[in-house]
């Protein structure tokens, strides 16, 4: 579960968050949407610390999470998986290397257990036979699946997905929002920042538009879709379905 406590965040003088309350509860899936630049992915970046909030606090599991620091925050890490829009994985290391090695490098798992995790995960994501290959080797769809299956290595139990499709070609969007569905149906926590309200009408349990900084209306998908109640959160239904 994750709580957000009033929190701000400041790039400099420019505030990108603006005192925002939100709970997510352990196991629900929670799709996120909203115009560029409304503060989407900073939000989902200060669950994990990629960026270090302003003021408030955000709650993981009932802890607070703010003043982490060293170890603390390398734990808190390793329960929270995080798929980029852009996969970031390491071009120099296999699929299977990829998924791996958090268990070999950050938990000392021996190799040879590592990887064994690993084909598992590859396996789970559809992938058991491009453990070999290199990320030049692999589709979109195939790295971006290869970037779940890392996320996933270390049994987090929250995941927290950046626009995880919209890197890709239209063709491989599916092959990607079918290993999400699954993964949302199997009890792990999901926040999912997407453009893709498909998604966000049949998977998620709840969608949260943003817009300057702050959440400006939550509803269950059915509600949100057909009738959303912000004007905001309307004029931008009406751009994009
Ligand atoms: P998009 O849909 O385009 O990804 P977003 O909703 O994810 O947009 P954010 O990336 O969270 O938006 O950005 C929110 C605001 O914070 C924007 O005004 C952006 O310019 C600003 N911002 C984001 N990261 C930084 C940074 N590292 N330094 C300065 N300003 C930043
Ligand atoms: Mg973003």
């Amino acid at each position: 579960a994750v709580e957000f406590r009033r929190v701000d965040k400041y790039f400099g003088p420019h505030q990108v968050i603006h005192k925002v309350d939100f709970s997510v509860a352990s196991g629900e899936v929670v799709a996120i949407c909203g115009p560029s630049g409304s503060g989407k992915s900073t939000l989902i970046r200060l669950i994990n610390q990629l960026e270090v909030l302003s003021g408030g606090e955000i709650l993981v599991d009932g802890q607070p999470t703010s003043r982490l620091k060293g170890k603390a925050l390398r734990r808190l890490r390793t329960h929270i998986g995080f798929v980029f829009q852009q996969f970031n994985l390491y071009a120099h290391l296999s699929a299977l290397e990829n998924v791996s090695l958090a268990l070999t490098r950050v938990h000392s798992w021996p190799n040879e257990k590592a990887r064994q995790k690993a084909a598992l995960l590859l396996q789970r994501v559809g992938l058991a036979d491009k453990a070999g290959h290199y990320p030049a080797q692999l589709s979109g769809g195939q790295q971006q699946r290869v970037a779940i299956a890392r996320a996933l290595v270390t049994d987090p139990s929250l995941i927290l997905f950046d626009e995880p499709t919209s890197a890709l070609d239209p063709e491989m969007i599916g092959e990607v929002l079918q290993v999400m569905q699954e993964l949302a149906h199997s009890g792990i926590t999901m926040i999912v920042v997407t453009h893709e309200m498909s998604f966000a009408r049949e998977i998620a349990d709840r969608v949260v538009f943003m817009d300057g900084g702050a959440i400006l209306e939550q509803a269950d998908p059915e509600r949100f879709f057909t009738a959303p109640q912000h004007p905001r959160a309307q004029r931008f239904l009406q751009k994009v379905l």
